[in-house]
């Protein structure tokens, strides 16, 4: 943990360790990332309690989507690691032989990772795995929303690394305004949209390179021919994990409107089916936040007719998963984020239709599109732009460590995870090694007009 006192120099003395020398070899990469492994199998049952404290997370979620997701980024970044830092090779035109050349991953130095509060252990924890695999020292920032994993958060970080290698600043605003105003090496911030402009403007007086990994509204079109039962399934589920509280749940449905009664009856019967008639009390239901995040959520109730669900748990924290039909596209639900468990359904004439809604929030971070017609799922994809994008299926693409994630336009800049991750922590240096066997003249001074003919020639 930092003290108010070094928290102001902490850019500084992370720079200064980082270059050091701490994080250089591959072999002190590798050893941080397993005490880091080890001390979260250490802290597990902590990581799963402060979990439950924060928001009720389900364990089954807890551990899938928080712990088993970093266990296997931090294994997948072990086994490849020497790859990866492997300098790449790069052609040379004849011209300029018998040099060689390559691509070389360079650390940026300090880095300063803050993250949101809704998978507060994993947005955590899995860009740091990234920054030290590139050799990057690190300050950590977890959300202040979820006071009890960033506490154990802290914990871990202090039992697996020395100062000055990573740190952690818990806090909120005032405490993210301090570490902003300090000179970063490079900034890869998860959360908001509205907050990841304020951290451009920062990085931008000192020209810090950033990452932003920010939200939106991830539309799920389903067409026609789609599976009915598979579709609702695997669309209440990515609505559902989490209470919806994920920023690459299924914002809102833009079904084709000769299927649009089935598929609501389909998706309440599914509700039904996963978390029984009375959802506000099943175990596999996680809570809202906060009481401001549930009140906002509850005003959105009556943006549209309500066709399952709907009921409220103030005391809990808790809104049923809803159903909501055809809400007006100028209504808040169908305008801002909703980051809950309401799910506005619209239908579709045309599949123009469709694209023409989406590009009233245009470049979501995730993209759905349900249909048997693989033609028509990539002549959609191909004509809608988006940070990423599923075909009959929600959500679980972040669970594979081979696509870049991240967002376009406001959902975001940059991408990570696996060795996108590491390539995002790296600057990328082309270095050009030329031979001291021979030195054509040709291009020093003075020069001849028999050299300028011999250029145009070689190079047109
Ligand atoms: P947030 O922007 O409010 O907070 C994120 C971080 O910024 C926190 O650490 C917080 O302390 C800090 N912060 C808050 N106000 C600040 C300020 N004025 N100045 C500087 N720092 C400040 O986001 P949140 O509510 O924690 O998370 C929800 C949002 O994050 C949603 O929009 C969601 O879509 C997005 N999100 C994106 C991803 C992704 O991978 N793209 C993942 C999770 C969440």
């Amino acid at each position: 943990m930092v003290s108010a006192h070094s928290l102001k120099t902490a850019a500084e003395r992370l720079r200064a360790r980082q270059q050091s020398g701490i994080l250089c070899e591959r072999t002190a990469r590798d050893k941080a990332l397993s005490r880091l492994e080890q001390a979260i199998q250490t802290a597990e049952s902590d990581i799963l309690n402060a979990l439950s404290r924060d928001f009720r997370k389900p364990q089954f979620e807890s551990y899938s989507t928080e712990i088993a997701f970093i266990r296997s980024e931090i294994r997948q970044t072990q086994k490849h690691l020497k790859r990866w830092m492997r300098p790449q090779r790069a052609a040379t035109p004849l011209f300029l032989k018998p040099a060689s050349s390559r691509v070389e991953f360079e650390p940026w130095g300090a880095v300063l990772i803050m993250s949101p509060w809704n998978y507060p252990f994993q947005l955590a924890l899995a860009p740091l795995i990234s920054a030290i695999a590139a050799g990057n020292t690190v300050l950590l920032k977890p959300s202040e929303l979820a006071p009890h994993t960033a506490t154990v958060v802290e914990s871990v970080i202090a039992a697996a690394f020395p100062d000055g290698e990573v740190e952690t600043a818990t806090g909120g605003p005032e405490v993210a305004q301090e570490l902003l105003d300090q000179q970063w090496d490079h900034i890869f911030f998860t959360g908001s949209t509205r907050v990841g402009k304020l951290v451009y403007q920062a990085a931008a007086k000192h020209l810090t390179p950033v990452v932003l990994e920010l939200g939106g509204k991830s539309p799920c079109v389903v067409a026609a021919d789609a599976d009915l039962k598979t579709t609702a399934r695997r669309i209440v589920w990515g609505k559902c994990v989490n209470a919806g509280q994920t920023c690459i749940a299924p914002d809102y449905i833009l079904v084709d409107n000769q299927i649009k009664d089935k598929l609501c009856t389909a998706l309440a019967a599914e509700i039904t089916r996963a978390y029984g008639p009375a959802p506000l009390e099943s175990e596999d239901y996680a809570s809202l936040i906060s009481d401001e995040h549930y009140k906002r959520l509850e005003r959105l109730l009556a943006d549209g007719d309500i066709f399952c669900g709907g009921a409220c748990d103030a005391a809990n924290r808790r809104i049923e998963p809803t159903i909501l039909l055809d809400p007006s596209l100028q209504s808040s639900v169908m305008q801002e984020e909703i980051f809950g468990p309401i799910l506005p359904v619209i239908g579709f004439d045309h599949i123009g239709e469709a694209e023409q809604l989406i590009a009233r929030n245009p470049n979501p971070l995730a993209l759905y599109y349900f249909s048997r017609d693989r033609k028509a799922a990539s002549r959609f994809l191909k004509r809608v732009p988006s940070g990423g994008a599923a075909l009959n299926d929600t959500v679980m693409h972040v669970g594979n460590a081979a696509l870049p994630f991240g967002g376009r336009g406001t959902s975001g800049i940059g991408q990570y995870h696996g060795q996108w991750g590491f390539e995002t922590f790296s600057h990328k240096k082309g270095v050009f090694s030329q031979s001291l066997l021979i030195d054509p003249p040709l291009r020093y001074a003075p020069y001849s007009a028999r050299q300028l003919s011999v250029i145009r020639k070689v190079l047109g």
